[in-house]
């Protein structure tokens, strides 16, 4: 079968190299891909957000699937236009996609079928809104934008001054832009988060093994919050007991609840839980693979990859058996310097072998470019260096290790990663 996978990042890197283990894999194509991606599949030069670009290309080249990684396109339907187009897309359409695009939509499904999560209220009006978190007057509060907005739309606050400004910003400053129309005003929960990706073909539900992302800047989870700076599978909060705890309060509640709202949900979607003393909540919903939880979950997949995506189309997930590898999975993020906030790219990259890859690990390539066969930072998380090991302490030591003989100018990571707090 010839794939084209739409994305260019770390998560879309460990897709591609997942797909190619598979047999049933003909070409294999990436639009737009980065520098390590091209060493294992063809990049196309299309963004991810070209829906006629991306259309046109998978009917001119017969592609038998086509694999939408990113929540952008998912939202802005372009399962939904391939599919008019008779093209086979592994995704949702933007109708359950809306799951992730609209944290009004998912609460309000959450509310209505009866789904742990944070307590929280809908404001339309800046000051409807901060009337309501005074007469609370509980601090922490968490502010969250309605609509999509990078991984930066949810605001923690400790006091008064900064629930406001949280609010005046998002509603009233437009930071987020349309995002911020709407608010979601929440309850502060605490407890270990774990995330859950789960195939499903809207009917059928089978969570992967579980991760846990660090998503701070610096070590000790100081600094700002990021995309992910790096991953660990498994998660050791998410025991079985709990598994089964998600599984009956969770995964299939929201399987059942977005069929019975006519939005059937197909593809990977991704639960954000916390392990609260109350038992488990959940803080959000993607519609799509995390980045970079795929990065440890995908490696410890046994079963064939490609048929578990054609199970999905077809809606014949439930007789399909899937297995994991029992090893850990470890990844570690090296960004660039300054990342989140400002940095350069082009910086060359020293220590990788001419596919990019490295000793005792695998490179899953985020942001890096290639040219004449030598590699440059190309964005803010630039390498996902991963390893699988018989124990979490093996796969770390072996991440950590690869990591050492890579360098680049401003190269910068955590060195705490996996260590459970
Ligand atoms: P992502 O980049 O993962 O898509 P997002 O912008 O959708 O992020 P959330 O995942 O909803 O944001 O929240 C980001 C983080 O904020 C969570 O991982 C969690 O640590 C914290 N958080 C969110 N909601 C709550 C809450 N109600 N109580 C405590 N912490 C929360």
């Amino acid at each position: 079968m010839d794939i084209l996978v739409v994305g260019s990042g770390g998560r879309e890197h460990a897709i591609v190299r997942k797909l190619k283990e598979s047999p049933r894999t003909g070409r294999l194509y990436c639009a737009p891909g980065n520098g390590g991606i091209s060493k294992d599949a063809e990049c196309v030069q299309i963004s991810a957000m070209d829906l006629d670009g991306i259309v046109a290309f998978a009917a001119e080249k017969k592609i038998d699937l086509v694999f939408v990684a990113p929540d952008d396109p998912l939202a802005a339907g372009l399962v939904d236009r391939l599919e008019t187009a008779g093209i086979k897309a592994f995704g949702p359409r933007a109708n359950a996609a809306l799951i992730e695009a609209s944290k009004v939509f998912s609460k309000n499904l959450m509310k209505k079928y009866h789904i742990p999560t944070a307590a929280y209220e809908v404001f339309h009006d800046p000051q409807k809104a901060i009337a309501y978190i005074d007469k609370q007057g509980k601090y922490p509060v968490v502010v969250k934008a309605d609509g999509l907005a990078l991984g930066k739309g949810v605001l923690i606050c400790t006091n008064r001054e900064e629930a406001v400004h949280a609010v005046q910003e998002i509603m009233e400053d437009k930071v987020f832009g349309a995002s911020g129309d709407q608010i979601v005003v929440e309850e502060f929960i605490t407890g270990p988060e774990v995330s859950v990706l789960a195939f499903t073909d809207g009917k059928c539900v089978k969570p992967m093994v579980s991760s846990k992302d660090h998503k701070r800047a610096l070590d000790n989870d100081k600094g700002l919050n990021t995309g992910g700076m790096g991953t660990i599978s498994p998660n050791p909060y998410y025991t079985e007991e709990t598994a089964e705890l998600c599984r009956k309060t969770i995964f299939e509640p929201t399987i059942r609840a977005l069929q019975q709202e006519g939005r059937p949900f197909k593809g990977c979607l991704y639960f954000g839980l916390m392990l609260t003393a109350d038992g488990p909540r959940v803080i959000e919903y993607n519609a799509r693979f995390g980045d970079p939880e795929t990065q440890v979950v995908l490696p410890r997949l046994k079963t064939d990859f490609v048929d578990i995506l054609m199970a999905v189309i077809e809606e014949r997930l439930e007789d399909l058996q899937i297995e994991w590898s029992n090893e850990a999975c470890a990844c570690v993020v090296m960004a660039s310097g300054g990342y989140p906030g400002h940095y350069e790219k082009g910086k060359l990259i020293t220590g990788l072998k001419a596919d990019g890859q490295a000793e005792g690990a695998v490179v899953y390539h985020a942001g890096t470019l290639c040219e004449q066969n030598s590699f440059y930072t190309n964005g803010g998380r630039v390498l996902g260096v991963t390893a699988l090991g018989d124990s979490l302490e093996e796969a770390l030591s072996q991440a950590y290790a690869a990591v050492q003989t890579i360098r680049f100018e401003g190269a910068h990571y955590r060195t705490d990663i996996g260590k459970i707090k």
